[in-house]
């Protein structure tokens, strides 16, 4: 339960929590643990509804009631618990942009999310997942897979033969790696800690850079690759990333952004104009790629094993939020 920022999560007993008409009752069996649960933890980001809360939004379960008139699966189904809940009504979500749609609703932040041992979310919105995949590692699909596949595939448009730079490889940016290696870019990895870019290696960076050993970087990538990079994907959020991951980019470029702080980045408009790049934003993903990253996982393009790094029990989650803080490993999931 979070009832503070600057507090640690306590476990409590709740009431378990009963499906309503159209509703599922999921009995979670992990869930990850995110960037954005230490921002409401650490960073004073509000959560949407007020605490008490149960934070936790990655998660993977089985369904384990249903309520009046709920369809689409059965009792004891594995399935997959999107990270965000689009109403599905209004505009954006008619025209394929549910991540953006104004009215929905996240999992630890608007309701009750996965640390804990029930969910109740619309029936409608679960994904299937089959059983080639293990649902303590496939977890992590419903955010930290499918926030950057949405971000390469969608908005940076990553093409085949393309270089792109990955600015911060941790739980999100060392999956944009494979994904940008899937696609068929040439990747370089970008970050402070040798041992996730040796990691973004195995996964497919042809190249890496660490800017604490590397005097200047724009310097370095135009030795390794002339001119720069036609997309790099920011996965981090802090000004200072947001100014090194655009420098990299040659002309025409597009720096796409997926990491996220609350501070204000500033970027040179005239290069912008002169040069033609492109920012674009990138959040979350729509309920369309779930199954496709789904898929992607069952057929091994995309590896769970090397990126899932620890595994705590619920009341062992205050290790899960220190090794996010000292930037430990890529994802803790958390188990009932
Ligand atoms: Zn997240
Ligand atoms: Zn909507």
């Amino acid at each position: 339960m979070f009832r503070a920022p600057g507090q640690a999560l306590r476990v409590e007993d709740v009431r378990t929590p009963e499906p309503g008409a159209g509703e599922a009752r999921v009995a979670v069996l992990a869930c990850g643990f995110c960037h954005t649960d230490l921002h409401y933890l650490d960073h004073g980001v509000a959560t949407a509804k007020p605490p008490p809360i149960v934070l936790g939004h990655e998660i993977s379960g089985r369904v384990d009631a249903l309520g009046q008139g709920a369809e689409g699966v059965d009792v004891g189904d594995r399935v997959l618990v999107p990270a965000v809940l689009p109403c599905g009504r209004c505009e954006y979500c008619r025209t394929g942009r549910e991540n953006i749609c104004p009215k929905m609703r996240m999992l630890g932040n608007h309701l009750d999310g996965g640390f804990a041992e029930f969910v109740v979310v619309p029936a409608k919105d679960l994904v299937a997942l089959p059983s080639e995949i293990d649902p303590v590692l496939g977890c992590i699909i419903s955010d930290a897979l499918t926030t950057p596949y949405h971000a390469v595939v969608h908005r940076a448009r990553v093409r085949e033969g393309e270089r792109v730079a990955v600015v911060g490889c941790g739980g999100v940016g060392i999956n944009a790696v494979q994904f940008a290696h899937g696609a068929g870019a040439e990747v370089v990895a970008i970050d402070l800690n040798d041992e996730k870019l040796e990691m973004a290696r195995r996964l497919g960076a042809a190249a890496t850079l660490n800017p604490s050993r590397t005097g200047d970087l724009g310097k370095e990538l135009r030795r390794l690759w002339g001119d720069g990079v036609d997309v790099a994907i920011e996965a981090v959020g802090s000004p200072a990333t947001i100014a090194l991951a655009f420098s990299t980019l040659r002309r025409g470029g597009r720096l796409c952004l997926v990491g996220y702080s609350s501070a204000p980045a500033v970027l040179p408009a005239p290069r912008v104009m002169f040069l033609e790049y492109s920012v674009i934003g990138s959040l979350g993903c729509r309920p369309g790629d779930y199954p496709r990253v789904v898929e992607l996982v069952r057929q091994g393009r995309i590896q769970l094993e090397p990126v899932v790094t620890g595994r705590v029990r619920l009341e062992e989650i205050a290790i899960a939020a220190d090794r996010l803080r000292q930037g430990t490993g890529f994802r803790t999931v958390v188990l009932p």
